[in-house]
């Protein structure tokens, strides 16, 4: 039987707010070229449309990364996919994200990231369940704050399932 699945944002709303994103960091990036460090795979359909909707260069770069926690420490960082060096330091960088949950990923990425020396990084997510975070962590672009549903769609998985829905949902 097909699961069923909730409207919780629906496309129309999810593409004003990207609209909105874009304007704002085009504006506050004004004159400066920027990379979006895209996060695979959840971010990427994000990832695109932001980078449609803005006026300045965008140059796009796209890892792939997990954290794991184990039972005494505080997480690690596996980097299945990774970006060298040359492609960071001195840029504008943006790791685009498609969920902030506990915030253990970001805090790892970020870190790894500032060691290459970019000019400037900021993260860009399009969901925030920020009363989730198990470690503090703050986005500096936020599309939508939602609660601690599990939700799918806009590039989100089910078991790699509903990616590719143009809405977030909740599976029910
Ligand atoms: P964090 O390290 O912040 O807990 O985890 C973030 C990652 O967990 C996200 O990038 C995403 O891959 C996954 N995740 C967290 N919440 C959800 C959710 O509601 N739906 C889906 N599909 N993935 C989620
Ligand atoms: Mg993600
Ligand atoms: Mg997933």
């Amino acid at each position: 039987m097909a699961d069923t699945i909730d409207v919780l944002i629906p496309e129309e709303k999810i593409n004003a707010r990207i609209k909105e994103l874009a304007e704002r960091i085009d504006c506050d990036y004004a004159g400066k070229e920027i990379i979006f460090l895209c996060t695979l795979k959840g971010a990427c359909f994000f990832a695109c449309e932001l980078a449609k909707r803005m006026t300045l260069p965008v140059f796009m770069e796209f890892i792939q990364a997990k954290s794991y926690e184990g039972k005494n420490s505080t997480g690690n960082l596996v980097m299945k996919l990774d970006v060298p060096e040359e492609a960071i330091a001195g840029k504008h960088v943006i790791i685009v994200e498609d969920v902030i949950d506990t915030g253990r990923t970001l805090s790892h990425v970020k870190q790894l990231i500032l060691s290459r020396h970019p000019a400037s990084l900021a993260v860009c997510s399009l969901l925030d369940k920020h009363e989730c975070r198990v470690v503090p962590f703050e986005g500096d672009y936020i599309g939508f704050t939602i609660g601690d549903d599990f939700v799918v769609g806009y590039g989100l998985d089910w078991d790699q399932k509903y990616r590719n829905l143009p809405y977030v949902g909740i599976v029910r």
